[in-house]
């Protein structure tokens, strides 16, 4: 195969190419940009500062209405006592990710992002909000998602992170997230947090009902997102990171695809994704099967210690790192850890 992958030729590689074809040519893809047994990883927490959320996605099982019990909002000191485990274990990347919780305005985000930027400086980085939680905030806010976005990053944001993306078609938002947001101003946000200097990367989550066409218009979608970012001279996504819908506790249910299933259409990503240029497989959510996904065209991982959001719909967390280390190291792969980085835009 030489060139570009159109839709068809990558809806052909998934329904008749046996595994060995897809993973030669998504090793070939990832080997543009990486040495062939090498990875990279961090140790990272998500911290749910939130679980009150009015968005009712039929696929999560974390949120709770702002009228019913059990709702809680973190403290500036609850969350630093997180950053401060993570510290000690050796971890630096903090992800903050919660529900649309419409008691807290967009100050309530911006004081807590400075206050842990002012604490931390850049011994901790942090992934601020998920471009859907961005989206619901500057709207909240009657701002611009130019106006939000740079009251972010005035607050000391590096980066808004692609999370919340799910599947990337309208239908799919209509069968399952109807209140969360139009794919449309989900992608003219993240422009806006492109061209304000902060970075994002690009997520995915399979395993609902979505039908292939529907996975491949979210490729499609994000190659062009980041081929419209390259041309006008933006670095762009960072990185793509897919992971698997779990269904325990959630309103729609259903089972997990198999490992296999999940390393094929990572392969299938690096092939289509020839602008993207980290692939990410996701230990929450595959555990010990994510580090097959490095044959499959993946180069990089997080071994995260905590999230509320995929563990309370049965995502499991082992906490014994140097024994999930080994894993990719019995595959045949050198880990070396990544730092994240300050976007070249937001340079001190
Ligand atoms: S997935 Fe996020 S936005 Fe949707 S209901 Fe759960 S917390 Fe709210």
């Amino acid at each position: 195969m030489t060139g570009r992958v159109t839709t068809e030729e990558a809806r052909a590689l998934w329904l008749e190419a046996p595994d060995d074809e897809l993973r030669r040519l998504a090793q070939a893809a990832r080997a543009r940009f990486h040495e062939p047994d090498h990875a990279t990883y961090m140790v990272m927490r998500i911290v749910n500062y939130t679980n009150v959320c009015v968005a009712q996605c039929d696929y999560c099982a974390f949120y709770v209405l702002p009228n019913q019990d059990g709702g809680y909002v973190l403290s500036q000191r609850d969350v630093f006592a997180k950053i401060d485990e993570l510290l000690e274990i050796g971890g630096d990347l903090v992800a903050f990710n919660g529900g649309f919780n419409p008691r807290l305005p967009l100050d309530f985000y911006c004081d807590l992002f400075a206050a842990v930027r002012q604490r931390y400086g850049d011994r901790v980085e942090f992934y601020a909000l998920t471009v859907a939680e961005f989206v619901f905030l500057a709207d909240r806010a009657k701002l611009s998602h130019a106006e939000a976005a740079a009251r972010l990053r005035d607050a000391g944001v590096h980066w808004v992170t692609g999370g919340g993306s799910e599947i990337l078609t309208e239908d799919f938002r209509k069968r399952h997230a109807k209140f969360k947001y139009t794919v449309r101003e989900y992608l003219e946000a993240q422009r806006a947090i492109v061209e304000s200097g902060m970075r994002t990367t690009a997520t995915m989550v399979i395993g609902f009902d979505e039908t292939l066409d529907e996975r491949l218009e979210h490729l499609q979608r994000t190659r062009d997102f980041q081929d419209g970012c390259l041309r006008d001279g933006y670095d762009g996504l960072f990185s793509f990171l897919c992971w698997t819908y779990k269904p325990y506790g959630t309103a729609f249910g259903g089972r997990e695809i198999a490992p296999q299933e999940y390393w094929r259409h990572i392969a299938l990503s690096r092939i289509f994704l020839d602008n993207v240029r980290h692939v990410r497989t996701s230990v929450l959510t595959q555990n010990e099967d994510a580090f097959r996904a490095l044959e499959y065209g993946a180069d990089d991982f997080d071994l995260p210690i905590e999230d509320e959001v995929t563990q309370k719909a049965g995502a499991t967390i082992d906490l014994d790192l140097e024994g999930l280390l080994a894993v990719p190291r019995r595959l045949g792969y050198t880990v070396s850890y990544r730092r994240a980085e300050r976007p070249a835009a937001l340079t001190a």
